[in-house]
């Protein structure tokens, strides 16, 4: 046993680094990549070890000098024409070769549709654990990363810890973690690698790209100020205040899951647990109760307002500004005020 235990300690302290996975569409970086660099920063410090951004694309030597302004200190770069477009496979090669000759500690990832596709396949192959949608990374006095997400349908926060495996991984949703500071001119080292993947080898081949249709789309995490709607609006044409007090606002109308399994608003504007995460600077809670899948969604806006007709819903213990009272008085009042300043 004590044999064991050894090998085991030699192992762990094999592997050192906290890395974070950029990611990248056509060049375009993720932003949710700049705020686990800010995450991962905190770690890297605590553990006395160095912040590396993982960057595979093609033509993306530009990630590795933007890492650097978030704070890493070194950027592994795989830059070649098989990863152009983000499919399992390469992607998934190119992590697993670079986990192999490096050894990282920590590896973390956005809870994006990518994220969540490679940070899956790479556990898998390199045989480790994987905590998805954290809300909360730290670390103990034993270098385990302490992966906080809510548990039980959001009723309970676990605390999940991977001590006999490495690298330990996570994945955390867009605005959860706050973005870092972006310092300028800041340097690093860029550490090219190259990986043997013959595209004759991929099954996955991309076709054509088709986008979104422009305006369809809603930028709901991304709001500074969001007007949301709960069971509380009663039918989807009252929706119509909401979005006026928006548009004065210059934000958009999110919705509680009620009001979208009610067919009042599309899946995507939905806030929460099942839906967004968002941090605006204003969120306007319009007869939502705050049930826990809702409030871990939202709460960490930077002023909440929430207007309810009954003085005990949840909703006010996590409100800046609670107003209690009927909102279809309350929200076209604010809005003609708002039209008059
Ligand atoms: P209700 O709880 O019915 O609240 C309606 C509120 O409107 C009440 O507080 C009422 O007082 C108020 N009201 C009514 N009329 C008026 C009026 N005229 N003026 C002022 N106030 C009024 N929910 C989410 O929102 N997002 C999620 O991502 C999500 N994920 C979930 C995941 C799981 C696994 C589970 C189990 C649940 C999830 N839920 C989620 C559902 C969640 O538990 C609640 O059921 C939901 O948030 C309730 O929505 P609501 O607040 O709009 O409705």
């Amino acid at each position: 046993v004590d044999e064991e235990e050894a090998a085991l300690a030699r192992m762990l302290a094999a592997y050192r680094g906290v890395w974070v996975f950029i990611e990248q569409t056509e060049g375009e970086p993720a932003k949710v990549s700049w705020e686990l660099l800010g995450v991962g920063g905190e770690l890297a410090r605590s553990l006395g070890t160095e912040l590396c951004a993982v960057v595979i694309g093609r033509d993306v030597e530009h990630l590795c000098r933007e890492s650097f302004a978030y704070g890493a200190t070194k950027a592994y770069l795989l830059d070649q024409e098989v990863f152009l477009h983000y499919r399992t496979e390469p992607y998934l090669e190119a992590c697993c070769y670079l986990i192999g000759k490096y050894k990282p500690e920590i590896i973390l990832m956005g809870a994006t549709g990518m994220g969540r596709d490679l940070a899956g396949a790479v556990a898998t192959r390199v045989k480790t654990g994987l905590t998805a949608d954290c809300t909360g990374l730290d670390v103990d006095d034993k270098r385990n990363l302490k992966q906080t997400r809510p548990a039980f349908g959001g009723n309970i926060m676990a605390t999940i810890m991977c001590d006999r495996f490495r690298p330990q991984m996570a994945t955390v949703r867009p605005h959860v973690m706050k973005m870092p500071e972006r310092i300028e001119g800041a340097t690093g080292e860029i550490v090219r690698e190259q990986c043997a993947i013959n595209e004759a080898d991929i099954l996955t081949k991309v076709l054509e790209i088709i986008r979104d249709k422009k305006g369809d789309h809603v930028d709901l995490a991304g709001a500074e100020f969001i007007v949301s709607g709960g069971r509380g609006m009663m039918a989807p044409e009252n929706f119509s205040i909401l979005k006026e007090l928006a548009d004065e606002l210059g934000g958009v109308v999110g919705a509680s899951r009620s009001a979208v399994d009610a067919g009042w608003m599309p899946h995507e504007r939905q806030v929460g647990q099942t839906g967004k995460t968002v941090r605006p600077k204003i969120y306007i809670a319009c007869g939502i109760s705050g049930a826990i899948q809702h409030l871990v969604g939202m709460q960490d806006s930077d002023v909440v307002i929430a207007i309810n007709r009954d003085k005990d819903a949840p909703i006010f213990q996590v409100a800046t500004y609670g107003i209690v009272g009927d909102l279809f008085q309350i929200v076209p009042a604010i809005t003609q005020r708002i039209r008059e300043l």
